[in-house]
């Protein structure tokens, strides 16, 4: 057993203790000679066979009381030092404690499964918690077939490389939480990173389009997922977020993004949707943004482009009953034990401004939606030049709200600016 840490010295004497050694990256791990143990620790620094420290009698105290947080403090006594370890897995903290005491009773750890034959310098010295690439010669040097990816690696950050796919080996790591691959060349995704429980999701400025998130749905990430960067790509439509338990922050800036979610998962406070193609929202009045950008997108949805649903005769089916009323009272649906049709309604489904979910999309008006009312950030950006109020498609779930909210959030046109050549009198 090897443990990967960092570690730290200080000497005791008379005048108290005094630090040899800030915090460094550590290798440590047991040595047995002659039926006698020995705690072994090598740092970057260190020459040929490292530090040892003969456990047999030999420790003031051990300060385990952090142990479940990776951290200990040896006290040996000959010579009088403190080791003092951080960082560490716990579990095998916990291990090398007890495998201490074993030694310092002078009892064997033959056996143990603990004990490290060589005393050589090990290979890999502390924890590689993150790696930047920015060069394919990075990529040769920091991910070498031989060394590897790092088994506790918690950020990957992979810039401008041309990189076609994500390296698989990132999909094996159980510690990974944020991964960046701005500026590559990625048109696919493999399924298997859906199944990482990322933190942050960084994919700007890639060929993504929508078919690359298909598998997406209901997967792990889900769970974990707090920031997804999906700008500068060639996505015509958002995949379905609204099961993303955590997700704050959503960018999805520079795509061809016509239709915005109806649903949103109710923890995203950061939306940024500049420069797509959007043309109306979609947006349930009860959410509410810190911020809230979709400055250049083209809003141009007018009274005369909707389409009258009001003479369509409406049939409720069973589901989309089931969806609102599933909404309504607010009820935990797992996504993976629903049926898909009933779990597409509850993904798409939209909401009265009243804050009722809808069963029928009869009574529809086109609203106008000012950003200012929903967003807390004083510096909100107007969508449409001076404008901060955008058409918005509203459904009613009754008549009385209709008359009350079709009178009261009308989308006021802004009526053609005269063009003065018009009025200019040609020869
Ligand atoms: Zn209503």
């Amino acid at each position: 057993m090897r443990i990967l840490c960092q570690a730290a010295q200080s000497v005791r004497n008379e005048r108290g203790n005094h630090a040899t050694r800030k915090p460094a990256k550590a290798s440590v791990n047991l040595f047995e000679k002659d039926g006698a143990g020995y705690l072994v620790v090598h740092t970057e620094k260190s020459k040929g066979k490292g530090e040892k420290f003969a456990l047999k009698a030999n420790l003031n105290r051990c300060l385990a009381k952090f142990v479940h947080e990776g951290k200990l403090t040896i006290e040996f006594k000959d010579p009088s030092v403190n080791i003092m370890i951080s960082k560490a897995d716990p579990g095998q903290l916990k291990k090398l404690l007890s495998a201490i005491k074993t030694s310092f009773e002078g009892k064997t750890l033959v056996g143990v499964g603990v004990l490290t034959s060589a005393t050589n310098k090990p290979v890999k010295i502390g924890k590689t918690t993150k790696i930047n690439i920015l060069s394919r010669d990075d990529y040769k040097t920091k991910l070498s077939k031989k060394s590897g990816i790092p088994a506790e690696l918690e950020e990957f950050r992979c810039h401008g490389i041309g990189m076609k796919q994500i390296d698989m080996r990132l999909f094996k790591l159980r510690h990974l939480s944020v991964l960046d691959m701005t500026r590559n060349n990625l048109t696919t995704l493999n399924p298997k990173l859906f199944q990482l429980r990322l933190k942050a999701l960084i994919l700007s400025d890639n060929k993504l389009d929508e078919r690359a998130f298909s598998k997406l749905k209901s997967s792990p990430i889900a769970e974990s997922l707090q920031k997804l960067d999906l700008s500068v790509n060639k996505l015509h439509s958002l995949p379905s977020l609204c099961h993303f338990l955590k997700l704050s922050s959503l960018i999805i800036d520079k795509n061809i993004i016509t239709r915005l979610p109806t649903r949103l998962p109710s923890t995203l406070t950061s939306l940024s949707a500049r420069e797509n193609k959007i043309c109306f929202t979609e947006f349930p009045r009860f959410h509410k943004f810190i911020n809230l950008n979709l400055s250049d997108n083209p809003f141009s949805m007018l009274h005369k482009f909707k389409v009258d649903t009001s003479k369509i005769p409406v049939s409720r089916t069973l589901a989309q009953v089931a969806a609102a009323k599933i909404l309504k009272h607010k009820l935990q649906i797992n996504p993976r034990k629903v049926p898909p049709t009933l779990n597409n309604l509850l993904e798409s489904i939209r909401f009265c401004p009243c804050g009722e979910p809808l069963s029928d999309r009869k009574r529809m008006f086109l609203s106008g939606y000012d950003v200012r009312k929903y967003t807390s950030d004083k510096d909100t950006v107007a969508p449409m030049a001076n404008n901060f109020v955008i058409p918005q498609i509203e459904f009613c779930c009754s008549n009385e709200c209709f008359v009350k909210f079709s009178s009261t959030l009308q989308f006021e046109e802004d009526l053609p600016e005269p063009n003065s050549e018009d009025g200019m009198v040609v020869d």
